[in-house]
């Protein structure tokens, strides 16, 4: 079983994306779908004047600031927009897919974030209306059910916390706690990136593989979050833990293929 994870930012396709799960699928591979959002949540709150802010954690990893209005959009945009627009690329390849968002039979429960933590311009800061949790457990047994009947599931964010409200959760971690529920071999990040680099500025600093600890490269934006769910993966007993361009031909096999950065 393998966890694909496709970015959220602009850069990868999805239906490239797609089309190589859907022949993983026909060749007997069963694959779980995680996607985030990032650039189209963006999109739409602009369309709809909803600003955005982002919270950088004093450690250095940078999340959206989950406020109401931008809980909203986030729901349209993955769940609207997003979702179907994987669901239709993997329905194109002849694969039988289902979307599931944590609020689907709670499929992903999150402890609700009471207040964040988050460096703002340069001060320490609590953010308390921050919409976000992080997840708890994810309902095995349903992707099972879908998995042994042949249908490859694709899940999205939001997740639901305690009190039965959903709540945004980062679609890397998703992604992470999926692949350890499941017993997943291996766990791709598919993003705008070749892998991780040694400098974030040149493609060519590409590792082949990275030993999580003191020395990771300074990995801003959402790279910091994937090392984060990377340790997650490994520590839940993922053997294999990759993060591999999402914009090439065969993404998904090549980041099987020893493509990517392996993290150990
Ligand atoms: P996604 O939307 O795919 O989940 P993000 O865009 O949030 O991912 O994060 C991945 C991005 O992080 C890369 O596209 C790259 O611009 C940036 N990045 C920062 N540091 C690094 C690094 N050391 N190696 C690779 N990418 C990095």
């Amino acid at each position: 079983l393998v966890v694909v994870k496709i970015g959220g930012a602009s850069g990868v396709d999805p239906d490239g994306v797609c089309a190589d799960v859907a022949a993983l699928v026909r060749a007997g591979r069963r694959v779980v779908l995680v996607h985030g959002g990032s650039a189209a949540v963006d999109d739409l709150a602009a369309r709809l004047g909803v600003p955005q802010r982002h919270l950088v954690s004093p450690s250095g990893v940078t999340t959206r600031h989950t406020d109401a209005a931008t809980l909203r959009v986030l729901q349209l945009a993955l769940l609207g927009q997003v979702r179907p627009a994987v669901l239709a690329a993997l329905g194109r390849g002849g694969v039988r897919a289902v979307g599931l968002s944590g609020l689907d039979a709670n499929l992903l429960r999150a402890e609700r974030r009471a207040a964040v933590r988050a460096v703002v311009d340069g001060r320490r800061v609590l953010v308390r209306d921050d919409h976000s949790g992080r997840i708890t457990s994810v309902d095995g047994g349903l992707l099972r059910l879908l998995l042994a009947d042949g249908v490859t599931p694709v899940v999205s964010p939001p997740a639901v916390a305690e009190d039965g409200l959903p709540v945004n959760a980062n679609a890397d971690r998703v992604a992470a706690a999926v692949a350890v529920e499941l017993g997943a071999q291996a766990l791709v990040f598919l993003t705008a990136a070749p892998g991780l680099l040694a400098d974030p500025a040149d493609d060519a600093s590409l590792l082949a593989e990275h030993e999580l600890g003191e020395d990771t490269p300074v990995a801003g934006g959402g790279m910091a979050v994937k090392l984060v769910a990377a340790r997650e993966a490994l520590r839940g007993g993922v053997r294999s833990v990759v993060v591999s361009d999402g914009r090439v031909a065969s993404p998904v096999g090549r980041a099987l293929d020893g493509g990517g950065t392996r993290l150990r």
